[in-house]
């Protein structure tokens, strides 16, 4: 369905681009932010689709390709796409969990232009690497680290931080620098998806997250100059919400395995949007004219205490999912922000998460039939 541009600010390019290929992933990470019912997305788009897409966007004026999924090693066809996109003009980063990698496939990645790898931890141990994912995929993925290396490539690795494993940090960051990482992101969880419904298995402690932060910044000192440490504060013990994506609309275009267009890649779980597909509309009707796209742009969507906050123009109200998952209301304040009506409900969260216990309900692990049972 279109609708007219309602922003009144002007509208730029999707600047950055994000494909998740597929929703298939080897692993089951219990944090995952792949939809909870994404075992009814069906139909991938094929590659000659994705192309397309590409160079729709690129004459958009998108500069920025993303490749992730699931896992998009798990599709044969990324190298294809990813030269594509060299070709064009894009700076590309794909984004895996080192499954479906080996050495023929990234001497061709690297052929054919593809600009860093982003490759994900878990943990620093073998144990609970291998528990977090419920896979045997720790040995893989520092055999992983050593090909990318060897590939000339800048070694980038993430791990997302949260309770089970925020206590480790010290090793995490130990891993990195033997393996000659350049840059580890230490990623704390955000609550949407999978990790909303572990919440209370993942969510740290505030005395945890303190001695995190010291020890991070020891490391950092440490390795000045020589690896770069970026550490992603979880927004529930902020007291201002992050501006997500940048703003809705403003700078970020995802498209699901399945063709859908989100503004952000968790979007599709906010009810009454309507979501265009790359498949029936082009990339510019899509940007410009959707509903959903323009749906909030701007300020002229906002609620009270966002819509007169002197603040706005610095969050934009913070996340939409965020706001639907904890308010129940997707044009409500962020709750993480103290001035949200609904801010209790993250300091009720934060309390919990100050006792010492273990939650009665087990953690749920991202599978299929998990996905299915809970859609
Ligand atoms: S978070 Fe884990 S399960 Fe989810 S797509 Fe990434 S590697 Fe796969
Ligand atoms: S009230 Fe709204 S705009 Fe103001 S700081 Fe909070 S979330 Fe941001």
């Amino acid at each position: 369905m279109n609708a007219a541009v309602t922003s009144s600010h002007p509208v730029g390019p999707p600047l950055w681009l994000l494909f998740e290929l597929t929703y298939r992933c080897p692993l089951q990470c219990v944090f995952c932010y792949n939809p909870i019912d994404f075992a009814k997305v069906e139909n991938e788009l094929t590659t000659e689709e994705w192309l397309r897409v590409l160079r729709e966007a690129r004459a958009l004026g998108s500069v920025q390709l993303g490749l992730s999924g699931g896992e998009p090693l798990v599709r044969d066809d990324v190298e294809e796409i990813a030269a594509e996109a060299h070709r064009l003009g894009y700076y590309t980063n794909l984004i895996t969990s080192g499954v479906g990698l080996s050495r023929e496939r990234l001497t061709e990645l690297k052929r054919v232009g593809l600009d860093h790898i982003q490759l994900s931890f878990q943990d620093s141990t073998r144990e609970m690497n291998d528990f977090l994912s419920h896979t045997k995929t720790f040995e893989l993925k520092k055999r992983c680290a050593d090909w990318i290396k060897s590939q000339g490539y800048p070694m980038v690795v993430n791990c997302v931080i949260h309770r089970l494993n925020i206590d480790h940090l010290d090793t995490i960051i130990d891993m990195a620098v033997r393996m000659g990482a350049d840059y580890l992101e230490l990623a704390n969880t955000q609550y949407y998806s999978w990790a909303h419904l572990n919440r209370e298995h993942l969510l740290p402690s505030r005395e945890q997250l303190q001695k995190a932060e010291q020890t991070m910044l020891a490391w950092r000192e440490r390795m000045k100059g020589k690896m770069k440490i970026f550490f992603v504060v979880p927004d529930y013990y902020e007291q201002r919400p992050k501006k997500c994506v940048n703003g809705w609309g403003t700078t970020l275009a995802t498209i699901a395995p399945d063709g859908t267009a989100l503004p952000c890649h968790t979007a599709r779980m906010l009810p009454g949007l309507s979501f265009p597909n790359v498949r029936e509309q082009g990339m510019k009707e899509i940007w410009f004219q959707s509903e959903a796209f323009n749906k909030f742009r701007g300020f002229g969507w906002m609620k009270e205490p966002c819509a007169s906050c002197e603040e706005r123009e610095k969050d934009f109200g913070g996340c939409r999912c965020q706001a639907y998952l904890l308010a129940h209301d997707s044009a409500a304040a962020d709750p993480v922000c103290s001035k949200s009506p609904q801010h209790h409900v993250v300091v009720t969260a934060l309390e919990e998460a100050q006792r010492p216990r273990v939650p009665e309900a087990p953690l749920i692990f991202r599978r299929r039939e998990n996905s299915t049972r809970l859609s």
